[in-house]
């Protein structure tokens, strides 16, 4: 959703708290501490949207259990963040949010992290042809691996942050930070992303995948000899991580090791959005919720 609209459409705090309800509720609001539907709204004129449950006594509003919780800051400039954050491409420096929203720069940063918490997308299974690599934030080795034979030492040593991933062509991406590259590490994230049975695997020819054709179909592209062969590449995913690195390096000039999952978090939700118009708004009705 475009700034503008998200201004016109959300004028107040009570058109913002109306909204929420509407988005998370629809007709029926439940408590979120026992889920009862025995709920009536508390007559009460200094806080906004507050509600009684009959079953397990508790007031709550909609922000109760979301990233909005005990907020101070008005609704809106969260509406606003969240739609900066969705729109930017190449995320957003929390300086820029600030500025943006006229926050200081420590609160823009909270506003930032808890926005990038409600981005976890738990439903992917990818299927069909699936690229799985590994990069390190913070760079990759380039050039000829010369040490193809010993994995967990790729990256050993550095600061540099590996991650992992696993992306369907034409579908989503899911990706996440990694103690260690191993045959072990990469093939229990995999496993637990990839449906097997409607799958093709497609790797380069990094020996933690030699054993990948156990489970799932496995096709690899030798690197050394062409980054392609028809159907047979990983450049899809390698172009996912160029806009990993670009967004983070980018944007978020403090880079910290630390934070690494948020911006993973953030890339992956945005590719996996990248076609929706409806992101904005499924956004506050699904995935607030902490
Ligand atoms: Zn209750």
């Amino acid at each position: 959703m475009d700034l503008v609209t998200v201004f016109t459409k959300f004028p107040t705090q009570q058109a913002c708290i109306d909204h929420l309800e509407e988005a998370r509720w629809g007709d029926q609001p439940v408590c979120p501490f026992c889920g009862s539907d025995r709920v009536a709204r508390k007559k009460e004129n200094q806080r906004v949207g507050r509600w009684n449950c009959h079953k397990c006594r508790n007031s709550y509003n909609v922000l109760t259990g979301t990233i909005f919780k005990a907020t101070r800051i008005p609704l809106q400039k969260w509406f606003v963040g969240i739609a900066i954050l969705l729109n930017a491409k190449k995320s957003v420096s929390s300086l820029q949010l600030a500025r943006d929203l006229d926050l200081t720069p420590p609160t823009a940063w909270r506003m930032g992290m808890q926005i990038r918490k409600a981005m976890v997308d738990d439903a992917v299974f990818l299927k069909g042809i699936v690229e799985a690599d590994e990069t390190y934030i913070g760079g990759k080795p380039r050039g000829k691996r010369k040490d193809d034979d010993d994995p967990p030492k790729r990256g050993r040593g550095t600061k540099k942050q590996p991650v992992i991933g696993a992306l369907a062509r034409g579908g989503k991406v899911i990706a996440e930070p990694s103690e260690r590259v191993t045959g072990k590490t990469l093939k229990a994230f995999l496993a637990s992303v990839v449906k097997a049975d409607d799958s093709v695997l497609v790797t380069d020819e990094f020996s933690g995948y030699n054993r990948m054709g156990e489970w799932v179909p496995h096709m690899t592209i030798n690197h050394a000899v062409a980054y392609a062969e028809g159907l047979i590449h990983t450049n899809t995913i390698e172009g996912f991580w160029s806009l990993v690195k670009r967004a983070i390096f980018g944007q978020h000039h403090h880079y910290s090791k630390a934070h690494t999952a948020a911006y993973i978090v953030e890339a992956c939700y945005k590719y996996n959005n990248r076609n929706n118009a409806d992101a904005f708004e499924q956004f506050l009705a699904g995935t607030v919720t902490i």
